[in-house]
């Protein structure tokens, strides 16, 4: 018998099926039918897909956020899978001990119970959701530790630096250069941003995503939230890390060495690729994507990020170090404003000071602990949300 014969496939539980993420995984997932198994989806409402996802890989448990889609989908399937609903039920399948790895990619803060789950089922976690580790990522990284989890990143500049460190020891780490497309207000003054509508804001330059990562991109708020997630991801301090404007995003992150060695990884903007090395690190396989060829590399600019016009990179900072619930306040901030901007409610200039507004009030607010708990987090979440509905 042949080694792959006698290999066990490995079982996986995808969360968040339909979403951006979720379809590139299963474009991941089809090429390598011999070494993995399905066992477990989740999605929020899209019914349609999940059934579609179910038949073909034959998965035998699912889960849906809304509770009257998991009544449609278990009409939809007859019996032929288990349908749980809920945030319980997508916590339970993010959980289930049969699973080798889970696939983290619901969006937002919605993820954080059931990756939180994953990670105390001490399974391999590969996460793309970054905003629960940015909300609680202390909390993750404990739990990881105590129940023997692995996280590997997915976010393509975590991966990034994740490919990159293995060139040199962790101590001999001097800066983590993220690198960040600049996204479609890169080059545009205050006020062509002050009238930036929903559309303009969702034409991503060079990444086909999700509308709540997109707008992130358009307002630097993804690469703030990402400074967070590389701060928990590598424990990296935040003077150790620094974002880097690079508008073709070929590289997509750097890791620079005592020495001075900056070692980079490189390759198209396809999701598709990191997905694949999270689930078959420390292997390298061949999964048949389209390769990096040369006239992508023939022009290749980095260049400092605008900070004035861009104060999220600075909100992240300043999140991050004060630590407690800060970084959780600024990213329910985030995501109430930009419910609220794609809903045509408020500018997109609006999304940076209900953010700051936030951050501002939050010490009257919360005393803040230094280490909160998980109740003080989602307590934090909650009061960021009305605060920024409310204004
Ligand atoms: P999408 O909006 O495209 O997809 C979100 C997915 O999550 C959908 O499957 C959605 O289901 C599901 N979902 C939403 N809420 C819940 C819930 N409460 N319970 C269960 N499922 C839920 O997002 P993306 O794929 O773009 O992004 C996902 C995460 O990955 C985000 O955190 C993002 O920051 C991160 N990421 C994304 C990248 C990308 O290229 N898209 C790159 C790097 C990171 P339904 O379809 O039914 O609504
Ligand atoms: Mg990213």
């Amino acid at each position: 018998m042949c080694v792959l014969e006698s290999r066990r496939r490995k079982n996986l539980v995808l969360l968040g099926a339909t979403g951006s993420i979720g379809r590139n995984a299963i474009d991941v997932l089809r090429r390598f039918r011999g070494r993995f198994r399905l066992i477990g989806a989740a999605a929020h409402s899209n019914v349609e897909e999940m059934a579609r996802l179910i038949g073909e890989f034959e998965v035998p448990r699912a889960a849906m956020f809304r509770e009257d889609k998991a009544a449609e989908l278990r009409a939809m399937l007859n019996g032929r899978c288990e349908v749980l609903a809920g945030t319980e039920g997508v916590a339970t399948l993010a959980g289930d001990p049969e699973a080798d790895t889970v696939i983290s990619a619901i969006v937002g803060a919605a993820g954080l119970l059931p990756t939180l789950r994953a990670i105390e089922s001490g399974k391999r976690v590969a996460i793309a959701n970054k905003e629960p580790l940015v909300m609680a990522g202390a909390i993750m990284r404990a739990a990881a530790d105590r129940h023997g989890a692995e996280i590997l990143p997915i976010d393509s500049e975590h991966s990034a630096v994740f490919q990159a460190m293995r060139s040199g020891a962790r101590g001999e780490v001097r800066r983590i250069l993220l690198t960040a497309s600049g996204g479609p207000f890169r080059d545009a003054g205050r006020e062509t941003m002050a009238r930036a509508t929903a559309k303009e804001a969702l034409n991503h330059p060079t990444w086909n995503m999700g509308a709540k990562i997109t707008v992130d991109s358009a307002t630097l708020m993804n690469k703030a939230l990402e400074i967070i997630e590389a701060h928990w991801l590598f424990g990296a301090p935040y003077d150790a890390i620094e974002v880097v404007i690079h508008p073709q995003s070929i590289v997509h992150s750097m890791v620079e060495f005592r020495d001075g060695s900056v070692v980079a990884q490189m390759g198209l903007p396809d999701m598709r690729l990191p997905i694949q090395y999270a689930l078959t690190y420390p292997d390298r396989l061949d999964g048949g994507l389209p390769p990096l060829t040369l006239d992508r590399m023939s022009s290749l600019d980095f260049m400092p990020p605008d900070r004035e016009r861009f104060p999220s990179l600075d909100f992240a900072y300043e999140a991050g170090r004060r630590g407690g619930v800060a970084p959780a306040v600024l990213n329910a901030a985030n995501e109430e404003a930009v419910k609220l901007f794609l809903a045509g409610k408020i500018g997109f200039l609006d999304i940076f000071d209900r953010i700051e507004d936030a951050l501002r009030t939050l010490d009257i607010n919360f005393a803040g602990g230094v280490e909160p708990s998980l109740d003080e987090i989602l307590a934090a979440d909650r009061w960021a949300r009305e605060r920024v509905a409310s204004k």
